[in-house]
Order: structure tokens, then C-alpha cells, then sequence
């Protein structure tokens, strides 16, 4: 035993208190049932909707607790954090995906830990991801991050050019497009919330009837803690939840 005055590492394994843990798991189970009624009320049954955890902020030990509970999908907003964590996480078996912007710079960094880049945006950044996979000899899951809030100028294309975009990337096979992502309008409304995912799921159906996005390609993201049973009810293959699972984000 260490004696009273040694400091605890910051990330031991049991810097978790027993309450912190048993709230961790309660938070998943509650968001697993919630999904699973949502996917029901929709015509679909709990496998149809993936729960991803957003992770950001989120230190890797409380990962740990939510992927040993059974979840296997995770997301971080930032390359720093997703290369920061994935040795920690080395061990247990999941998936990171990348859900916050990508500068040119990090797509080397993204591409050697996450299983899938969810926030594709550009021309310039598809050639670039496509570009370092030849070199890596690799390949990598993609979705089109779509602005239908149209809110947040920065991140997500345009509805209108989505098209344009997907047609460029089908003739670069190292990316393989899942389907569509997109980011809601936070703390409104259901009625202004509703059109941002209800118009994903429609350019997604336009989009593969016109043939220019591949038949499969039918995932949808979208959905987060405060509105994910209306996505679902939209129609959301997967959520990212965090808040709702690992409490308010702690950004100091
Ligand atoms: C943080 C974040 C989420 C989850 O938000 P919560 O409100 O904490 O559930 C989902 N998607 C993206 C892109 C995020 O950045």
C-alpha cells in the first residue's frame, strides 16, 4: 500500500468513486432504452439505431466504464483528444470515429485512430484524406457532414452542394461512404429542431434515387442528448450522445 501522503496518479482505474461508475451505467442503460423506444415508435426495432458516445472533454477512464458496459462507438470532436485517449483505450474492443472538424494538418493523425470520419465537408479534404490512405495502403469509413441548420457556417456543406460533393468522392474507392451527418439546432424547439433531420433524411432519399449516392449508404447521424428520440423519430441510424451519459462537460 502507498502511504496517506502519496498523491493518487490522475488516471488510475479507480479514480472513479463507485457512485461516479454506477451513474455512468445507469446514464447508458436509460439512453439504450430511450433509443430503443424511439426506434419502435418509428417502425424500427433497437438495432436499427447505433448509440455513439460523444466524448469530448471526457477523460478515458470514464470511456472505459461506458465501453466495458457493452458500448462500442465512440466519437471526439478533436484530433488531440482522439490520438490522446485511443492507447489508453487501446485494449477494449470499439470503434473511434471522428465527429468535430478536420484541418488538412491532422488527417495523418486522424487516419492512424479513427475507424471512421464523420465530418466530411470538402473537396480539398477528401482529396487529401484519399491521398494519405493510398500512401497508408488503407482505407477508411466516411459520412458527409450536411449543414441543414444552415446555422453554424463553419462546419458541414451546403444541402445544395452535397451532391456535387458526393459525386467527386465515389471515384475515390478508399473512402467508403456510410451515409449523412448532421449537427441540429441546440436548445430550440422541436418544431425548429424537426426540419434540420427531417431534411437530411430527405436529401439522403434524393440523393440515392438519382443514383448519385450508393444504395447502401443509407446511415443517418444526427440526433444528440437533449433531442435524440425526435432524430430517431426522424429517422436516425445513429445518435452521439454525451452530456446525457457523462454529465456537463467540465472545459477548464
Ligand atoms: C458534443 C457533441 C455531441 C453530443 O452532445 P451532447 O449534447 O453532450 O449529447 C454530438 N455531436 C457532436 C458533433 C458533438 O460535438
Amino acid at each position: 500500500m502507498s502511504s496517506p501522503d502519496t498523491p493518487e496518479p490522475q488516471n488510475a482505474p479507480d479514480s472513479l468513486s463507485p457512485e461516479a461508475i454506477a451513474s455512468i451505467r445507469d446514464n447508458l442503460d436509460e439512453v439504450a432504452a430511450r433509443a430503443a423506444a424511439a426506434a419502435e415508435a418509428s417502425g424500427r426495432t433497437s438495432t436499427d439505431v447505433q448509440v455513439l458516445l460523444a466524448t469530448k472533454t471526457q477523460p478515458a477512464d470514464k470511456i472505459r466504464v461506458a465501453l466495458e458496459h457493452g458500448f462500442t462507438l465512440i466519437g471526439e470532436n478533436k484530433v488531440q483528444e482522439l490520438v490522446g485517449k485511443a492507447e489508453d483505450l487501446a485494449d477494449l474492443d470499439h470503434e473511434a470515429h471522428l465527429i468535430g472538424p478536420l484541418q488538412k494538418n491532422k488527417v495523418n493523425h486522424t487516419l492512424r485512430h479513427a475507424h471512421c470520419i464523420q465530418s466530411v465537408d470538402n473537396l480539398e479534404l477528401v482529396t487529401k484524406i484519399n491521398n494519405r490512405l493510398e500512401v497508408l495502403d488503407s482505407t477508411v469509413d466516411i459520412f458527409v457532414q450536411v449543414n441543414t441548420s444552415r446555422e453554424d457556417s463553419k462546419s458541414g456543406i451546403a444541402p445544395e452542394e452535397a451532391e456535387g460533393l458526393i459525386t467527386e468522392l465515389r471515384g475515390l474507392s478508399r473512402m467508403k461512404l456510410r451515409g449523412l451527418m448532421t449537427i441540429g439546432l441546440p436548445g430550440r424547439t422541436p418544431e425548429e429542431i424537426r426540419p434540420s433531420y427531417s431534411d437530411l433524411r430527405e436529401l439522403r432519399e434524393k440523393l440515392i434515387a438519382s443514383g448519385v449516392m450508393p444504395a447502401e449508404a443509407t446511415e443517418l447521424s444526427m440526433g444528440m442528448s437533449n433531442d435524440f428520440e425526435l432524430a430517431i423519430a426522424e429517422g436516425a441510424t445513429m445518435v452521439r450522445v454525451g452530456s446525457s451519459v457523462f454529465g456537463a462537460r467540465d472545459y477548464s
